[in-house]
């Protein structure tokens, strides 16, 4: 893995040679939200997103399609973000709604009252612990732990673990984890790769050049997806284990990366 800005000449004359062939909308921009558009915070609804950032995506949603894939439901992360002209996908893909562009995942709403039934079990036996939120999205659901003790933890993966035993052995859901969350989905055969493809499709840019940043697991997903057809970029301080092809450090990384796309057009 690369540090971008390192290979900016390159990467530069890249996307200098699909604005060339006269093919720059055929470009697709991607991108996370939380930890890639905004620093990583205590809680969910903390991660505000910054102006100027706001404005960015503003600028390269009128140069590119712009879309954010999120962990978070269809409406938060439309809330968080509220650019009119940007896709989103929500729920890591079940969800994705956008100028002319709309899907619902069918298979994953018939787990609504699954995800339902879970969260208020873990929320009955979490209730007493001290940082633990149970999140329930509509199509998945989110146990966040970053405020839970050392000491607590242990317990809280326990009651985690018996609680979704019966349903994952029934095949009713799937279990994930990221930076400091585990996620419950339904166990539909979807995720943040085969969003991108679908929206890539539903966009008509099959054929494009995709740019995709994201910072957690679930973007791996992505990452694998558009392995030799688009510019992947892990957002993490240091290089690790990644299907991305490039590193970024932060959102200020990420900022000026967008500023550089937008002056290239
Ligand atoms: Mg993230």
């Amino acid at each position: 893995m690369e540090y971008l800005f390192d290979c900016w000449a390159s990467i530069e004359y890249t996307l200098g040679r699909w604005k060339r062939v006269g093919v720059l909308p055929k470009i697709l921009l991607l991108m996370d939200y939380d930890g890639t558009l905004t620093p990583i915070v205590d809680r969910p609804e903390l991660a505000v997103l910054s102006d100027d950032v706001r404005d960015v995506l503003k600028q390269t949603s009128k140069r590119y399609p712009t879309a954010i894939i999120s962990g978070r439901s269809l409406k938060d992360i439309k809330n968080m973000v509220k650019v009119k002209e940007i896709y989103y996908a929500g729920n890591h893909g079940f969800e994705i709604s956008g100028p002319e562009i709309e899907l619902i995942k069918d298979e994953a709403k018939l787990a609504k009252p699954v995800i339902l039934k879970i969260c208020n079990e873990l929320q009955e036996k979490l209730s007493h612990m001290n940082g633990a939120i149970v999140e329930n999205k509509g199509l998945t659901a989110s146990v966040h732990y970053r405020l839970v003790s050392k000491n607590d933890f242990p317990e809280l993966k326990k009651v985690f673990e018996e609680l979704t035993k019966p349903y994952l052995e029934r095949g009713d859901i799937k279990i994930t984890s990221g930076k400091k969350v585990f996620e419950i989905r339904p166990n539909v055969d979807w995720d943040k790769g085969r969003a991108v493809l679908w929206i890539m499709n539903a966009l008509n840019i099959k054929d494009g050049l995709a740019i995709y940043m994201g910072d957690d697991k679930t973007d791996e997903d992505a990452f694998l997806a558009l392995k030799n057809k688009g510019i992947t970029i892990l957002i993490s301080e240091r290089t690790k284990k990644s299907n991305a092809k490039y590193f970024l450090r932060d959102v200020s990384d990420v900022k000026a990366f967008l500023g550089r796309l937008i002056s290239l057009s």
